[in-house]
């Protein structure tokens, strides 16, 4: 079997699916390597470490000619699927709820795709897999620099002959992987932290990270399927941003993570939110993206300082800027589940196994993943009929 590295397209995309140390362990699993030119230069990992470890470095006509399965951190453009063949395989980040359009085309040109987000999360033996917590642990990390390096004061109490500097005040919107991340982080530079998430389930795991856990009143828990809140009803959705802008109101730096797979992000900072809290005052939305995000105002991948003095940073793609250290991680994910689905050296395709229900979307001319089909079923949703 071919696998095959490819440059990822994407704008201010950095990391590469597979860095040069997981090719040489799928090398000595008995599958040959292909890499794109420049594949992980972006990264920091040259052509001359991926022909050290035993891959080819080929041109990208040559790479989509030869490969039997194509490794990608994101997902394939359109110059990309007009290349695929029949029968061949792409493994990456697919986000097949959001963009069941992109499966339907897959599927048309028969091409068998994997997609890494539909993991089942809560399987132990699939951990190894889970490029959506690898990922945002780097996102959550990196959060926190990100608003500290444009807060204009410290993170930490500082005393100092000059004055006293009291902490700043964080608040950390969701709890999942990054939120919590964000919190040890934020933590470390010293800040005061405050968290909140509508599953209480997180509530111990914040404290136990040493921040106060945000209790609303107005809203009940909202706990979803598979460890993954649930979308909130309209009213809910009023009631919880009118009770959080005034604990927004009160601190410094706020970071937002909250998602809802397959939906809009919710919005949590309200126009109003921002407009109540103190000049100099950072918001960090981690869900910026084109389909929406958790704060009023923020532009994806843009620094926006409001009327008032408040600087917005849409911060949708994080990992991408920690290119190295994503990469690595991405890396082990996307190996363990590529050796996870082949046996005596070819991708088997078994939607029985319940690792591969999670992530196979399409194979032999249908769109085999149950709720990316329901997607495309559905006369009602826009992207998947557009
Ligand atoms: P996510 O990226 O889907 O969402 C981030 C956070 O936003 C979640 O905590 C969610 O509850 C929260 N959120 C959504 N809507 C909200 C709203 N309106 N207001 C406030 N918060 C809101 O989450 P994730 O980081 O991918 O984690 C999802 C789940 O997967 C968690 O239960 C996590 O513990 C679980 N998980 C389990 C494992 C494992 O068992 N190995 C590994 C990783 C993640």
């Amino acid at each position: 079997m071919k696998v095959a590295v490819v440059k990822e397209s994407a704008p201010g995309e950095r990391r590469v699916a597979l860095v040069p140390e997981a090719a040489a362990r799928l090398r000595s699993a008995g599958i040959e390597v292909l890499v794109e030119q420049g594949a992980g230069e972006a990264a920091w990992f040259p052509d001359s470490a991926y022909a050290e470890a035993d891959a080819v470095v080929v041109a990208r006509d040559e790479l989509y000619a030869g490969a039997d399965v194509i490794l990608m951190v994101g997902r394939p453009d359109e110059p990309t699927l007009e290349r695929l063949r029949a029968g061949q395989a792409v493994v990456g980040m697919l986000t097949p709820l959001a963009d069941p359009g992109l499966a339907r085309e897959l599927a048309a040109r028969k091409v068998t795709s994997v997609s890494l987000d539909g993991l089942p999360r809560t399987l132990s033996r699939a951990q190894p897999m889970d490029a959506l917590t690898s990922q945002s642990n780097v996102a959550g990390y990196k959060s926190v620099l990100v608003a500290a390096s444009a807060y204009g004061r410290f993170f930490p109490l500082l005393i100092t002959a000059a004055g006293t500097a009291r902490p700043a005040k964080v608040l950390i919107l969701g709890t999942g992987v990054a939120g919590l991340q964000a919190i040890g982080t934020a933590r470390r530079l010293g800040a005061v932290v405050s968290a909140y998430d509508v599953r209480p389930t997180t509530k111990a795991e914040v404290e136990s990270l040493g921040a106060t856990f945000v209790e609303l009143t107005s809203v009940g828990p909202a706990a979803g399927e598979g460890g993954y809140a649930r979308a909130l009803t309209e009213d809910e959705r009023q009631a919880q941003q009118q009770e959080l802008a005034d604990h927004i109101a009160r601190h410094d730096v706020v970071i937002t993570t909250a998602q809802v797979p397959g939906r809009r992000p919710p919005l949590l900072v309200t126009a109003d939110a921002v407009k109540s809290m103190a000049a100099g005052s950072v918001v960090v939305d981690m869900a910026a993206s084109p389909l929406g995000g958790n704060v009023s105002g923020s532009v994806p991948d843009e620094e926006v300082v409001t009327e008032n003095g408040v600087t917005l940073i849409g911060a949708g793609n994080l990992p991408a800027t920690m290119p190295t250290a994503a990469s690595a991680a991405y890396s082990r994910n996307i190996s363990a589940l590529l050796l996870h689905m082949t046996r005596d050296g070819a991708l088997v395709i078994d939607p029985a196994d319940d690792i591969q229900a999670g992530v196979v979307i399409t194979h032999e001319g249908h769109v085999i993943h149950p709720a990316t089909a329901a997607l495309l079923d559905d006369p009602h949703n826009e992207s998947a009929h557009d």
